[in-house]
């Protein structure tokens, strides 16, 4: 296979040809990223910043054409395509703005010190990216930027139903200044990421699901080099009796069913009190049935289809295995009727804690429903999952909520919102959910090593 076809997944019909990668010209983006490195890390930082923000604008002057391959390729609703490419730049301005100061020698010798000790940040050299499909503006640039900010040469793999876009990253980096070969789009399936990470890297920063992860961490583990992994989610939200279900309902609909729920922190299991589980069920079905799904490039669209076809049949197993915990199926659970991978907005009541529903991420549009009886019960639910990226609680009570939330082992903890990511927060998972963190300014600091100096003068 020389080519890989790329596919509209709200028609099934191919969209685009692009030429696959492999071992050979993998090995000659390595080197050229390599000899381009040696340059770029003495590069000054003005230098850097000023690539970084000559790309920002080129995002912003082509949205157009940038949202619509996105939307072509992925099935993500046009209005979140244009979304994310917007939100990316305030990603970029934290890491233009923050890189200088991260990479400021440090002088730290003690004030009698006959020994001057200093700190330096060096680049890690060439590193991999490889990526997801979902946000694919948002996981790229989250290691792309910072990595070349920091001084490193970057070989980027896209996910294969991402590649349209992960072409655009790259061509609009190289027309906004970065130099040649500094960075390189390693095109192809999974075949092509397992080639790349034969390649001597420096580093290897992964956005995937937990299966890849584990494989990656096997394959590279041993090797000594810097490595990241972000991983999925199975995330979780309390709904306390004193919530406002007005404010609620909206909010946690939104988080469930944006992007079609293919989001690391969309929100897959709601646990609401007892005392307001009704209502809430109720206001609930009513927000998602309102959601218009349809046709990814109609302005009005909020569910687009899938993105991987295959996907529909995994979450109609899973919707098999609620049926078979009785639970009970509140809306959807099938396949959305006519062509593309359409899967209809699903919401369901489980009973147990067990099922597939409740422990396995569906990544998808399908939300659990649970009562639960108190804090403490929400507390245990929540933490009863591999992963552990996100967890939110809705209550008026701030004290209350805090309280809960530092007893669930999770990266990033909501009061009142969820499916959030900040650029001044460092986005990282515990548990099966990941190793490392990007954004906040950890996700600047990861693509540096440090240099100790001591340096004493000779005795006269
Ligand atoms: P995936 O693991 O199938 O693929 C991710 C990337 O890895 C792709 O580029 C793929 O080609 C490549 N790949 C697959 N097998 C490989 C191998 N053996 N060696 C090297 N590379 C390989 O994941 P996906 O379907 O693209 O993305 C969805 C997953 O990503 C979900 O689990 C989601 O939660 C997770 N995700 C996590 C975050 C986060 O920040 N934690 C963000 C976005 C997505």
């Amino acid at each position: 296979m020389t080519h890989l076809i790329i596919t509209n997944p709200a028609t099934g019909q191919a969209i685009a040809e692009v030429g696959l990668d492999n071992q050979l010209s993998l090995s000659q983006k390595f080197s050229d990223a390599q000899g381009a490195q040696r340059l770029w890390r003495k590069s000054s930082v003005g230098e850097r910043v000023e690539c970084a923000l000559r790309f920002k604008s080129l995002l912003l002057s082509q949205i157009e054409i940038l949202a619509r391959d996105l939307t072509l390729e992925t099935g993500k609703p046009i209005s979140q395509s244009r979304g994310e490419i917007r939100s990316v730049t305030s990603r970029i301005d934290f890491f233009v703005e923050n890189t200088p100061s991260i990479l400021e020698r440090q002088s730290v010798s003690a004030s009698n010190s006959t020994v001057e000790e200093v700190i330096e940040h060096e680049p890690l050299g060439v590193v991999a990216n490889i990526s997801a499909w979902n946000y694919p503006y948002f996981v790229g640039l989250n290691v792309v930027i910072p990595a070349l900010l920091t001084g490193n040469a970057v070989v980027y793999k896209p996910s294969e139903f991402a590649t349209l876009s992960g072409l655009h990253i790259v061509r609009l980096l190289k027309e906004a200044g970065f130099p040649s070969g500094l960075v390189a789009c390693a095109v192809g399936t999974a075949e092509v990421g397992d080639a790349l990470l034969s390649l001597p890297l420096n580093g290897v920063f992964f956005t995937g699901s937990q299966a890849t992860g584990q494989k990656i961490l096997q394959k590279v583990g041993s090797r000594m080099m810097r490595l990241q992994l972000e991983l999925g989610g199975k995330d979780g939200i309390y709904v306390c009796d004193d919530a406002s279900l007005a404010h609620a309902v909206p909010s946690i609909a939104e988080g469930a069913f944006y992007n079609a729920g293919q989001g690391c922190c969309s929100v897959e299991r709601v646990f609401i009190h007892d005392s307001i589980y009704e209502r809430f069920k109720d206001a609930f079905i009513k927000e998602v049935s309102s959601f218009k799904i349809g046709d990814p490039l109609d302005e009005a669209t909020f569910i687009g289809p899938l993105t991987r076809p295959q996907h529909v049949k995994f979450l109609l197993e899973q919707v098999d295995d609620a049926r078979k915990h009785n639970d009970k199926i509140l809306l959807g659970g099938d396949k959305f009727p006519g062509g593309g991978s359409y899967f209809s907005p699903t919401v369901i009541e489980c009973n147990k804690a067990n099922g597939r529903l409740m422990q396995e991420e569906s990544f998808g549009p399908i939300v659990a429903l649970q009562r639960v009886s108190g804090d403490d019960v929400a507390i245990a639910r929540l933490n009863d999952t591999d992963f552990g990226l996100t967890a939110g609680v809705y209550s008026k009570d701030k004290d209350r909520a805090v309280r809960i939330l530092k007893e669930v082992e999770v990266g990033s903890a909501y009061w009142n919102c969820c499916d959030r990511v900040s650029p001044y927060l460092p986005w990282s998972g515990r548990k099966g959910s990941g190793i490392g963190a990007t954004l906040g300014t950890e996700g600047i600091r990861c693509f540096t090593q440090s240099k100790s100096w001591h340096l004493r003068p000779q005795p006269a």
